[in-house]
């Protein structure tokens, strides 16, 4: 054990522990533990009943035991006695293999395997609302075209900088934050790293962006699309793959034929999630709301700045892939409910079988997706909700094989028993538009 616990309590003060893990709906769970019990903790796990979260267990199943991985120790910037563990499940001396950070795990095994390191970078955006959810925070926000509004940003200046010097203490890199497109919405950038820190630091940002709001008065919502008519919570990932000790993107291509600086291993890992998007939208859009996010109308600002069909680009905000410069592309259709192990966990695992597979995207479109998508033919649409998107992802023989029928058995199988419940639900829209019928 090569990182002691205690000892990092003793010297950083930390009188509790939370060790946490994320379940398949990206709910983040948690025990918190005195640092009198962390030796223990830290060998054999904390234990939790895992019918109680979103996993597919039954009340009869044996306990599940988080164990901390103490590379994630993160000091609470806002709260520094506390510190947050990210932790592996297991059950049965056997990892979880249906839970997100065990299958972001296998897949980077995979890479490795291949002599392939994936690093990320995260850019989620959220807003700032009150706190009973009805509205945006800042009221004075009302611009029709909000983003970059300096006075807006500095009016939530307190809550920003509060994040961001907590980012620069933890060491994350972050180098800038801006007012986005909608009104109340900001979007906060920091360093992009190794795919599992980035992984983990995406699930103590939107933790963190939550706890700092509410020291505020506010309230954090990175759900996909609270304000039908403003525009929604994306969660777009870079990506790029490098050699094993890190010392060269192998994403970077000199001699491109298509002119975007991309090698042909970036265009075979580009061209396997472009092969498997629709199949992905389960995960990168896993909820009921996403759906009002992707294939929407214009927003008040003008763009929804999110995709609806499979396509990519050079440095193009239209489609789904965009390529901003050599070596990494960028991937749109993520959302800010998308789980953050399972959303890297889908793009390495359709990237893998695009270069084991030699999958060829085709040449990049470069034109305004906004305005002329509808009129191009022979590219595949994203689902137009959830459903749509769980069959397509029960039936991806990619995905299945990738990810392990545990795994997509288990999310399929809880998805469907949401939609279901949410369908049940009688709505006003159906009362209105179908009482006198
Ligand atoms: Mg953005």
């Amino acid at each position: 054990m090569s990182i002691n616990l205690s000892n990092i309590a003793k010297k950083r003060g930390i009188k509790y522990f939370l060790i946490s893990f994320v379940d398949l709906f990206g709910n983040l769970r948690s025990k918190l533990v005195p640092t009198r019990a962390i030796d223990g903790m830290q060998k054999d796990g904390a234990g939790f009943a895992g019918f109680a979260a979103w996993l597919d267990m039954t009340p009869a199943h044996p306990d599940m035991f988080a164990i901390p991985d103490p590379e994630s120790f993160i000091q609470l910037p806002w709260k520094p006695e506390v510190g947050w563990l990210a932790s592996d499940l297991w059950m049965d001396g056997k990892p979880v293999e249906a839970s997100p950070r065990v299958a972001l795990k296998r897949q980077l095994e995979q890479a490795e395997k291949l002599g392939f390191r994936m690093k990320t970078g995260v850019e989620c955006e959220y807003h700032l609302i009150n706190s009973d959810g009805t509205d945006i925070a800042d009221t004075k926000d009302q611009q029709s075209k909000p983003c970059y509004d300096q006075q807006a940003l500095m009016r939530q200046y307190p809550v920003i900088s509060q994040i961001c010097d907590a980012m620069i203490e933890l060491g994350w890199g972050p180098y800038q934050n801006d007012h986005e497109d909608a009104n109340g919405q900001f979007e906060m950038n920091w360093d992009f790293d190794d795919t599992l820190k980035t992984a983990d630091r995406h699930v103590f940002f939107k933790f963190m962006v939550k706890s700092i709001a509410e020291l505020h008065g506010m309230r954090a919502t990175f759900m996909p699309k609270p304000f039908s008519h403003l525009t929604g919570n994306g969660c777009h990932s870079h990506i790029s793959i490098w050699n094993l000790n890190g010392t060269q993107n192998l994403f970077d291509g000199n001699n491109d034929a298509r002119d975007l600086g991309l090698s042909p291993l970036a265009y075979q890992f580009l061209g396997g999630i472009m092969h498997s998007a629709d199949c992905l939208a389960a995960i990168f859009n896993p909820t009921i709301n996403s759906y009002k996010r992707i294939n929407a109308p214009r927003t008040l600002s003008g763009a929804t700045w999110s995709p609806d069909s499979i396509t990519y680009g050079g440095n193009n905000r239209t489609h789904m892939i965009r390529v901003p410069e050599a070596g990494r592309f960028e991937l749109r259709l993520m959302d800010g409910a998308a789980n953050p192990y399972l959303m890297q966990a889908g793009i390495l695992a359709c990237g893998l079988d695009g270069v084991e597979g030699n999958r060829d995207p085709g040449d990049p479109l470069d034109i305004n997706m906004y305005e002329l998508g509808e009129d191009i033919k022979g590219y595949k649409q994203l689902p137009h909700n959830l459903l749509d998107a769980i069959r397509l992802f029960e039936s991806s023989d990619v995905l299945r094989e990738r990810l392990g029928s545990e795994l997509v058995d288990a999310f399929v199988k809880l998805k469907k028993n949401q939609w279901n419940d949410y369908t049940s639900h009688l709505t006003k829209w159906e009362l209105d538009n179908t009482l006198d019928c």
